[in-house]
Formats: structure tokens, sequence, C-alpha cells
């Protein structure tokens, strides 16, 4: 079968493979439309996570299930599925004794596609213990919205899930592109009585304040943490969720936070051996601050909680598409725009045949 992999760091091309082979919990899926995250970039250009020559790229996929295994209960070759882009395995001894399924068998081993193994930039991709990551794709959610649940509303959501974002308070997204942007969808699904969106392009910006932002920050005009400070007369906000930029938006991060708020990670902070915290901000470490950062949460129950606010109107990922391409000849141009993310854009998609 054909796939687009990362070669070495730095180098893309197409490259044939085997058809994958189907163990007896685990399905096939041909993928019906597929999109590119920021996570590749980090992956194939800043080398983030080691070397990883030959790897196939992506993991934000939808599509219908080609192949089972035998002991596959409610999945049928022909279904549309949403195929997370955490596909834990379910059964480790670290999940049993309570482990985030994010590392169910050592740090950030959920993430298996285009990170521990081929992603999902292929005729066919391989989806191990398929009724507990396979979600059925309902009628009425788009392509796009699809495709997007699988990781940018996942994440972003899962931002505020960190910052424990509560009623009425004021909350800062750093980061509007699509992570940030569903994020301040979640804060508003949340909420959050104010909320600051923090990002340069108008596009995101508009978008930003559709899903519920009440001002928006443009931080390349002036520093953010001084905006925000302002806007707040000094006091800063309850709730930060970090959803782009370079470390030192961790720094902004625990400036803004109040004493006993909490800031909830859910960016890739991809060069450095390590991050900015301000002791001064941080109380010289006595201001109950609390910092968590996650990778987002995946498997079927995940999707099929992502679905329902699908479903039922109070989310459309959707919207995140600004730019649509027939064909998988299209995915390395699509990659290119996630690389390089031009004025117009959020997320591109490729709808495959
Ligand atoms: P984008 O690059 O599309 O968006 C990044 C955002 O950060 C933009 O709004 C950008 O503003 C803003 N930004 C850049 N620099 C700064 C700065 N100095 N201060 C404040 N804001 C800044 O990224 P995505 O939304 O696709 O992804 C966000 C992050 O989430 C990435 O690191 C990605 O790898 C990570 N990620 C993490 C996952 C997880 O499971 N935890 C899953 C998926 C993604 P503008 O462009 O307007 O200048
Ligand atoms: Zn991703």
């Amino acid at each position: 079968m054909k796939a687009f992999a990362m070669l070495k760091a730095g180098t893309t091309g197409w490259i044939d493979l085997p058809r994958p082979s189907c163990g007896p919990f685990d399905a096939i899926v041909r993928p019906l439309a597929v999109a590119p995250c920021t996570s590749d970039i980090h992956t194939l250009y800043e080398n983030s996570l080691g070397a990883k020559d030959c790897i196939v790229l992506g993991h934000e996929c939808a599509g219908v299930v080609d192949e089972i295994g035998s002991e596959v209960r409610d999945f049928r070759i022909g279904d549309r599925v949403i195929v997370p882009a955490i596909t834990p395995d379910w059964r480790t001894r670290e999940i049993a004794n309570g482990t985030n399924h994010c590392h169910c068998s050592g740090m950030l081993s959920g993430w298996k596609f285009s990170n521990i193994k081929h992603g999902v930039f292929a005729d066919y991709v391989h989806v191990n213990d398929a009724d507990m990551n396979l979600a059925h794709w309902p009628h009425g959610v788009t392509p796009a919205q699809a495709v997007m649940m699988s990781d940018m509303m996942s994440t972003g959501f899962h931002g505020a899930e960190l910052a424990r974002i509560k009623f009425g308070a004021a909350c800062a997204v750093i980061g509007i592109g699509p992570v940030g942007l569903m994020a301040v969808r979640a804060a508003f699904l949340r909420g959050a009585g104010r909320i600051f969106a923090v990002g340069n392009r108008k596009v995101c910006a508009d978008l930003a304040v559709e899903f519920g932002a009440t001002d928006i920050v443009d931080y390349r005009r002036e520093p953010a943490t001084r905006q925000i400070m302002e806007a707040t007369a000094g006091e800063g906000v309850d709730h930060v969720i970090i959803a782009g930029g370079p470390p030192e938006v961790l720094t902004c991060a625990v400036e803004i936070c109040k004493p006993g708020g909490v800031v909830g990670n859910v960016n890739y902070f991809s060069s450095g051996e390590f991050l900015p915290l301000p002791r001064r901000a941080w109380g010289s470490g006595m201001a109950h601050k609390q910092l968590n950062g996650g990778l987002t949460p995946g498997g079927r129950g995940r999707m099929e909680r992502m679905a329902n606010l699908v479903r039922y109107k109070r989310c459309d990922p959707g919207k995140l598409v600004t730019h649509i391409f027939k064909g998988s000849e299209h995915i390395p141009e699509a990659l290119e725009l996630m690389h390089h993310k031009p004025p117009m854009l959020i997320k591109p998609l490729v709808l495959l045949n």
C-alpha cells in the first residue's frame, strides 16, 4: 500500500508498505478523511520526539472498517468510524493500576499513530483494540467534524479539563489555532465568565469570538501579560489554558494566573531542555498556582462524548476547516500548510476516495 512518511528528520516522501495485518482484537480502517496536525510538524522538522526514520505521518482520521479481528464484537466491515488520535492498549498493568490511559505502557505510549507506529496517511490503518478505540461515526456528522473530533476538539477540551474551569471564572486561552479555538469553546461550555483569547491571525480571532471569547489579545501588539493584567485591574485570571506558542508562554501563563488558580497545558513544547517557570510570579513556589499538562485523552468513550457535543450542536469543530483538498496526492500540500500557517489557515482537511 501507499503511505506518506517522514523518511528522516525534515524529509518526507511516499513509500510502499505491506498492508497492516489484523490481530484478533484489531481492525483495519480505510481512511476517508485525514488532517495533518501541528504535532506532525514538531515531530518532522524539530525532531522533538527523537529520531523516527520511515514512520508514516498523521494521526487525525475518520474512515471505513475494511477488516476486523475474530474477537471484535461491536464493529463490522463497512462501518464508518472515527479513529481517535490516541489509541491505548487498554489491558496493560499500568491501566489496571489506575494510570491515565495516555500512558498505558510508559509515558505518552497511548499516542501510537505517527509516534510509535505508522500513522494514518496511508491506504490502510491498523487500529489496536478496536472495540475500545473506534467510535461509530454518527449520521449527520460531516467528515470535517469527524476528523476534527479525533484530536483538535478532544485536545482543546482537555485544556479546559486540565485548567478545571469554574462557572463565572475569568479564563485565558493562550494560542488560538485549532486546538486553542476548541479550548475557547470548551471554556464557554464549562461556564467561564470572561474568556481572553490570545492570538494574532484575524481568521482565528474571529472564530474565537464566535466560539465565546469575550476579549481578543494580540500578543504581537504588546505582551499578553501586560494586556491581560491591565484589563483585569492587576488581578489576572482564575484559569489559563496554554494551546500554542514557544516556551515563554508558560511564563505568561503563570504571570497572569491568580494565586490559587490553575494552568492547563496541552501545548507540545518542542524544543529546549527546560521550561521557563517565573519564580516570583509563582510565589517562590508558594502561590498555589497549579500546573497541569496532558496529552489528549483518546479511545472510544472519549470520541463518543465528543460526538454527542457535535450531534446536539454544542460545538461545531467543522468550523476549524478552512482548506479542503480532494485526493491523497494533496496530503503533502496540506502538511506544508500546517508548517507555514498562512494568514487564512486554521486547519486543512484531505478527503480521500
Ligand atoms: P497552531 O500553530 O495552529 O496555533 C498556535 C497558536 O499559538 C496561534 O494562535 C498562534 O498565534 C499562537 N502563538 C504563537 N506564538 C505565541 C506567543 N508567543 N504568545 C501567544 N500565542 C502565540 O497550533 P495548533 O492549534 O494546531 O496546536 C497547538 C499546540 O497543541 C501545538 O503545540 C500542537 O503540537 C499541540 N497539540 C497537543 C496535543 C495534545 O494531546 N496535548 C494534541 C494536538 C496538538 P498566531 O498564529 O495568530 O500568531
Ligand atoms: Zn495531533
